[in-house]
Protein backbone atom coordinates (compact mmCIF):
# COMPACT_ATOMS: atom_id res chain seq x y z
CA UNK A 1 0.00 0.00 0.00
CA UNK A 2 2.79 2.55 0.92
CA UNK A 3 4.65 1.50 -2.51
CA UNK A 4 1.53 2.36 -3.98
CA UNK A 5 1.05 5.59 -2.44
CA UNK A 6 4.64 6.59 -3.26
CA UNK A 7 4.34 5.72 -6.78
CA UNK A 8 0.64 7.52 -6.85
CA UNK A 9 1.78 10.70 -5.35
CA UNK A 10 4.71 10.62 -7.70
CA UNK A 11 3.40 10.78 -10.19
CA UNK A 12 0.94 13.95 -9.32
CA UNK A 13 4.40 15.90 -8.32
CA UNK A 14 4.84 15.43 -11.97
CA UNK A 15 1.71 16.40 -13.44
CA UNK A 16 0.12 18.57 -10.88
CA UNK A 17 3.27 19.94 -9.37
CA UNK A 18 4.35 23.28 -11.00
CA UNK A 19 7.89 24.44 -11.56
CA UNK A 20 9.60 27.71 -11.39
CA UNK A 21 12.37 29.17 -12.99
CA UNK A 22 15.67 30.02 -11.16
CA UNK A 23 17.01 33.41 -12.47
CA UNK A 24 19.17 33.38 -15.52
CA UNK A 25 18.15 30.31 -16.69
CA UNK A 26 15.23 29.58 -19.51
CA UNK A 27 12.99 27.00 -18.06
CA UNK A 28 12.68 24.03 -19.81
CA UNK A 29 9.22 22.34 -20.69
CA UNK A 30 9.19 19.21 -18.19
CA UNK A 31 5.77 18.70 -17.12
CA UNK A 32 2.77 18.62 -19.65
CA UNK A 33 0.33 21.89 -20.19
CA UNK A 34 -1.86 22.35 -17.39
CA UNK A 35 -4.19 24.47 -19.38
CA UNK A 36 -7.22 22.17 -19.26
CA UNK A 37 -10.77 24.44 -18.88
CA UNK A 38 -11.96 21.64 -17.33
CA UNK A 39 -10.49 21.87 -14.02
CA UNK A 40 -12.47 25.38 -13.42
CA UNK A 41 -15.85 23.25 -14.73
CA UNK A 42 -17.76 23.06 -10.92
CA UNK A 43 -20.92 21.69 -11.30
CA UNK A 44 -23.18 22.61 -8.54
CA UNK A 45 -26.42 20.80 -8.97
CA UNK A 46 -28.63 22.81 -6.27
CA UNK A 47 -28.21 25.55 -8.15
CA UNK A 48 -30.01 27.16 -11.28
CA UNK A 49 -27.41 26.55 -14.51
CA UNK A 50 -26.94 30.44 -14.64
CA UNK A 51 -25.96 30.46 -11.16
CA UNK A 52 -23.44 27.62 -11.42
CA UNK A 53 -21.70 29.87 -14.85
CA UNK A 54 -21.32 32.92 -12.63
CA UNK A 55 -20.19 31.05 -9.46
CA UNK A 56 -17.48 29.76 -11.91
CA UNK A 57 -16.99 33.00 -13.80
CA UNK A 58 -13.61 34.73 -12.85
CA UNK A 59 -15.26 38.03 -13.05
CA UNK A 60 -17.82 36.62 -9.86
CA UNK A 61 -14.10 36.44 -7.60
CA UNK A 62 -12.43 39.95 -8.29
CA UNK A 63 -12.31 41.59 -4.60
CA UNK A 64 -14.16 45.02 -4.15
CA UNK A 65 -12.11 47.35 -2.91
CA UNK A 66 -13.76 47.08 0.61
CA UNK A 67 -14.28 43.40 0.55
CA UNK A 68 -12.51 41.84 3.87
CA UNK A 69 -8.82 40.16 3.45
CA UNK A 70 -8.40 36.46 3.05
CA UNK A 71 -5.24 34.93 5.85
CA UNK A 72 -4.12 31.49 4.61
CA UNK A 73 -2.56 29.64 7.52
CA UNK A 74 1.11 28.26 6.58
CA UNK A 75 3.92 26.93 8.07
CA UNK A 76 7.74 27.20 7.19
CA UNK A 77 9.13 23.34 7.32
CA UNK A 78 13.11 23.74 7.03
CA UNK A 79 14.82 20.22 5.88
CA UNK A 80 18.32 20.01 7.77
CA UNK A 81 21.16 17.47 7.41
CA UNK A 82 21.25 14.82 10.72
CA UNK A 83 23.45 17.39 12.57
CA UNK A 84 21.39 20.72 12.07
CA UNK A 85 23.02 22.24 9.70
CA UNK A 86 22.87 22.61 6.24
CA UNK A 87 19.86 24.49 5.63
CA UNK A 88 18.38 27.60 8.35
CA UNK A 89 18.61 26.92 11.54
CA UNK A 90 16.88 27.93 14.89
CA UNK A 91 19.29 31.05 15.64
CA UNK A 92 18.82 34.76 15.23
CA UNK A 93 20.66 35.39 12.36
CA UNK A 94 18.33 32.76 9.92
CA UNK A 95 15.27 33.58 11.96
CA UNK A 96 15.61 37.27 10.76
CA UNK A 97 16.07 35.67 7.17
CA UNK A 98 12.91 33.62 7.49
CA UNK A 99 11.34 36.66 8.72
CA UNK A 100 11.93 38.80 6.41
CA UNK A 101 10.67 36.57 3.78
CA UNK A 102 7.85 35.90 5.44
CA UNK A 103 7.13 39.79 5.60
CA UNK A 104 8.08 40.33 1.94
CA UNK A 105 5.57 37.38 1.14
CA UNK A 106 2.90 39.52 2.73
CA UNK A 107 4.17 42.80 1.10
CA UNK A 108 3.87 41.39 -2.30
CA UNK A 109 0.43 40.25 -1.74
CA UNK A 110 -0.20 43.28 -0.08
CA UNK A 111 0.83 45.69 -2.20
CA UNK A 112 0.33 45.20 -6.00
CA UNK A 113 2.71 47.10 -8.27
CA UNK A 114 1.94 48.57 -11.76
CA UNK A 115 1.67 46.85 -14.67
CA UNK A 116 4.95 46.76 -16.67
CA UNK A 117 2.44 46.26 -20.00
CA UNK A 118 -0.48 47.60 -19.24
CA UNK A 119 -3.96 47.15 -20.62
CA UNK A 120 -6.40 49.72 -21.91
CA UNK A 121 -9.38 49.67 -19.80
CA UNK A 122 -8.28 47.31 -17.37
CA UNK A 123 -9.11 48.72 -13.91
CA UNK A 124 -6.25 47.39 -11.22
CA UNK A 125 -6.27 46.46 -7.76
CA UNK A 126 -3.81 47.83 -5.46
CA UNK A 127 -3.31 44.64 -3.46
CA UNK A 128 -4.79 40.47 -3.93
CA UNK A 129 -7.13 41.16 -0.43
CA UNK A 130 -4.86 37.84 0.65
CA UNK A 131 -2.15 37.52 3.39
CA UNK A 132 -0.33 34.90 5.19
CA UNK A 133 -0.22 33.92 8.63
CA UNK A 134 2.43 31.61 9.90
CA UNK A 135 1.59 29.29 12.46
CA UNK A 136 5.40 28.39 13.04
CA UNK A 137 8.51 27.31 11.92
CA UNK A 138 9.50 23.95 12.17
CA UNK A 139 13.02 21.96 11.86
CA UNK A 140 13.54 18.64 10.84
CA UNK A 141 16.98 16.58 11.40
CA UNK A 142 16.87 14.10 8.15
CA UNK A 143 19.85 14.04 6.37
CA UNK A 144 17.78 11.80 3.74
CA UNK A 145 15.23 14.90 2.85
CA UNK A 146 17.77 17.60 2.91
CA UNK A 147 17.60 17.37 -0.30
CA UNK A 148 14.59 16.24 -1.23
CA UNK A 149 12.04 17.60 -4.09
CA UNK A 150 9.54 14.80 -3.08
CA UNK A 151 6.22 16.65 -2.02
CA UNK A 152 4.89 13.66 -0.86
CA UNK A 153 8.03 12.07 1.48
CA UNK A 154 8.43 15.51 2.66
CA UNK A 155 4.81 16.02 3.92
CA UNK A 156 5.01 12.30 5.40
CA UNK A 157 7.79 13.50 7.68
CA UNK A 158 5.69 16.63 8.67
CA UNK A 159 2.47 14.56 9.53
CA UNK A 160 4.82 11.93 11.26
CA UNK A 161 6.45 14.62 13.07
CA UNK A 162 2.77 16.67 14.12
CA UNK A 163 -0.11 15.76 12.53
CA UNK A 164 -1.52 19.16 13.53
CA UNK A 165 0.85 20.98 10.61
CA UNK A 166 -1.55 19.52 8.49
CA UNK A 167 -4.20 21.96 8.59
CA UNK A 168 -1.60 24.66 7.47
CA UNK A 169 -0.57 24.82 3.54
CA UNK A 170 3.21 23.50 4.00
CA UNK A 171 6.20 25.36 2.56
CA UNK A 172 9.15 22.59 2.59
CA UNK A 173 12.60 24.75 2.60
CA UNK A 174 15.21 21.70 0.87
CA UNK A 175 18.81 22.23 -1.02
CA UNK A 176 16.92 19.82 -3.51
CA UNK A 177 17.26 19.96 -7.72
CA UNK A 178 15.08 19.55 -9.81
CA UNK A 179 16.02 20.77 -13.55
CA UNK A 180 16.06 24.62 -13.45
CA UNK A 181 13.33 24.87 -11.24
CA UNK A 182 13.76 26.78 -7.83
CA UNK A 183 10.46 25.88 -6.69
CA UNK A 184 7.64 23.16 -6.70
CA UNK A 185 4.01 23.53 -5.78
CA UNK A 186 0.83 21.63 -5.39
CA UNK A 187 -2.56 23.21 -7.71
CA UNK A 188 -5.72 23.00 -6.21
CA UNK A 189 -8.75 20.58 -7.21
CA UNK A 190 -11.99 20.20 -6.09
CA UNK A 191 -10.80 18.11 -3.37
CA UNK A 192 -10.91 19.75 -0.14
CA UNK A 193 -8.61 17.46 1.87
CA UNK A 194 -5.69 16.99 -0.13
CA UNK A 195 -2.69 18.39 1.74
CA UNK A 196 -0.80 20.93 -0.13
CA UNK A 197 2.71 21.96 -0.63
CA UNK A 198 5.08 24.35 -1.43
CA UNK A 199 8.74 23.24 -2.00
CA UNK A 200 11.28 25.66 -1.97
CA UNK A 201 14.79 25.17 -3.20
CA UNK A 202 18.09 26.10 -1.76
CA UNK A 203 16.60 29.13 -0.35
CA UNK A 204 19.21 29.02 2.10
CA UNK A 205 21.70 29.32 -0.25
CA UNK A 206 24.96 28.73 2.08
CA UNK A 207 23.58 31.39 4.31
CA UNK A 208 24.40 33.78 1.61
CA UNK A 209 21.24 36.38 2.14
CA UNK A 210 21.57 38.26 -1.17
CA UNK A 211 19.02 36.48 -3.00
CA UNK A 212 16.55 36.32 -0.07
CA UNK A 213 13.97 38.84 -1.80
CA UNK A 214 14.16 36.73 -5.39
CA UNK A 215 13.85 33.90 -3.48
CA UNK A 216 10.27 35.61 -1.74
CA UNK A 217 9.09 36.58 -5.11
CA UNK A 218 9.53 32.99 -6.31
CA UNK A 219 7.59 31.92 -3.00
CA UNK A 220 5.03 34.27 -3.96
CA UNK A 221 4.75 32.69 -7.38
CA UNK A 222 4.64 29.42 -6.01
CA UNK A 223 1.70 30.30 -3.97
CA UNK A 224 -0.34 31.96 -6.88
CA UNK A 225 0.38 28.13 -8.79
CA UNK A 226 -1.35 26.77 -5.12
CA UNK A 227 -4.28 29.24 -5.73
CA UNK A 228 -4.97 28.13 -9.23
CA UNK A 229 -2.32 30.40 -11.56
CA UNK A 230 -0.58 29.33 -14.66
CA UNK A 231 2.81 31.07 -16.10
CA UNK A 232 2.34 34.15 -18.28
CA UNK A 233 4.69 32.08 -20.43
CA UNK A 234 5.05 28.48 -22.19
CA UNK A 235 6.80 25.65 -20.13
CA UNK A 236 7.19 24.96 -16.67
CA UNK A 237 4.40 22.73 -16.14
CA UNK A 238 1.78 25.51 -16.18
CA UNK A 239 1.46 27.12 -19.80
CA UNK A 240 -1.48 29.97 -20.15
CA UNK A 241 -4.36 29.54 -21.11
CA UNK A 242 -4.32 31.29 -24.85
CA UNK A 243 -7.72 29.74 -25.42
CA UNK A 244 -9.01 28.74 -29.02
CA UNK A 245 -12.16 31.51 -29.13
CA UNK A 246 -12.86 34.89 -26.93
CA UNK A 247 -15.32 33.09 -25.56
CA UNK A 248 -13.38 31.06 -23.68
CA UNK A 249 -13.39 32.87 -20.23
CA UNK A 250 -10.51 31.52 -18.68
CA UNK A 251 -8.42 33.55 -21.13
CA UNK A 252 -6.91 36.40 -19.13
CA UNK A 253 -7.44 39.46 -21.67
CA UNK A 254 -6.22 41.86 -19.01
CA UNK A 255 -3.04 40.14 -18.90
CA UNK A 256 -2.14 39.66 -23.02
CA UNK A 257 -5.33 42.31 -24.15
CA UNK A 258 -8.44 40.81 -25.98
CA UNK A 259 -8.52 37.61 -27.91
CA UNK A 260 -6.13 36.13 -29.18
CA UNK A 261 -3.93 39.04 -27.45
CA UNK A 262 -0.57 38.26 -27.49
CA UNK A 263 -0.80 35.00 -25.81
CA UNK A 264 1.88 33.84 -24.58
CA UNK A 265 4.62 36.17 -23.15
CA UNK A 266 8.19 35.14 -22.87
CA UNK A 267 10.25 34.60 -20.72
CA UNK A 268 14.27 34.58 -20.19
CA UNK A 269 16.33 33.79 -23.52
CA UNK A 270 19.98 34.57 -24.29
CA UNK A 271 19.34 38.39 -24.97
CA UNK A 272 16.37 39.14 -22.14
CA UNK A 273 18.06 38.04 -18.19
CA UNK A 274 16.35 37.40 -15.48
CA UNK A 275 17.51 41.12 -14.73
CA UNK A 276 15.75 42.43 -17.85
CA UNK A 277 14.00 46.08 -17.86
CA UNK A 278 10.25 44.89 -18.18
CA UNK A 279 9.54 48.45 -18.02
CA UNK A 280 11.21 49.06 -20.82
CA UNK A 281 8.88 48.34 -23.74
CA UNK A 282 5.08 48.08 -22.92
CA UNK A 283 3.96 45.46 -25.79
CA UNK A 284 7.26 43.42 -25.46
CA UNK A 285 5.72 40.14 -24.49
CA UNK A 286 8.00 40.60 -21.42
CA UNK A 287 5.95 41.51 -18.11
CA UNK A 288 6.49 42.08 -14.58
CA UNK A 289 3.76 39.70 -14.25
CA UNK A 290 3.85 37.65 -11.07
CA UNK A 291 3.50 34.45 -13.24
CA UNK A 292 6.02 35.60 -15.33
CA UNK A 293 9.77 34.88 -15.15
CA UNK A 294 11.42 38.27 -14.65
CA UNK A 295 13.05 39.64 -11.32
CA UNK A 296 10.66 42.39 -11.13
CA UNK A 297 7.63 39.89 -11.31
CA UNK A 298 5.56 40.86 -9.09
CA UNK A 299 2.35 42.07 -10.64
CA UNK A 300 -1.17 40.40 -10.11
CA UNK A 301 -3.77 41.59 -12.88
CA UNK A 302 -7.46 42.02 -11.68
CA UNK A 303 -8.34 38.52 -13.66
CA UNK A 304 -5.49 36.65 -11.75
CA UNK A 305 -6.73 38.01 -8.59
CA UNK A 306 -10.31 36.80 -8.98
CA UNK A 307 -8.88 33.27 -10.10
CA UNK A 308 -6.94 33.29 -6.32
CA UNK A 309 -10.31 34.08 -4.48
CA UNK A 310 -12.33 31.35 -6.66
CA UNK A 311 -9.57 28.88 -5.53
CA UNK A 312 -10.11 30.08 -2.10
CA UNK A 313 -13.70 29.53 -2.66
CA UNK A 314 -14.52 26.41 -4.31
CA UNK A 315 -11.24 24.56 -3.68
CA UNK A 316 -8.61 22.73 -2.02
CA UNK A 317 -6.70 26.09 -0.45
CA UNK A 318 -10.03 27.09 1.12
CA UNK A 319 -8.96 25.01 4.00
CA UNK A 320 -6.33 26.32 4.95
CA UNK A 321 -8.15 30.10 5.11
CA UNK A 322 -8.09 31.29 9.03
ZN1 LIG B 1 5.82 28.61 -11.86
Amino acid sequence: MNAFKFVLFSTLLVIGGQSCKTPKVIVKNHGPKNEDPAMYTIVDKSQQITDSIARNSIAFYIPKETDPVKTIRINFNIFQDDSGYGNFRNVSADIERLNNMFHWLNGIYGNNPAPSDPIAGVIELHKTHIQFELNGVFYYKNSGLINSINSYELLQEIKKTDPKRMDQLNVCFTNGKFGTASGLSSLPTKNLNADMYIVSLNFYNNGKTIGDFAATTNMAHEFGHAFDLVHTYMGGGASPNCATSAEDSEYLDDVFGQWPGNCPHFVTDSAHSWGFDTFSSPNDRRTNNIMGGFQSSSYFSPKQIGMMHRALAIKTPKRYIR
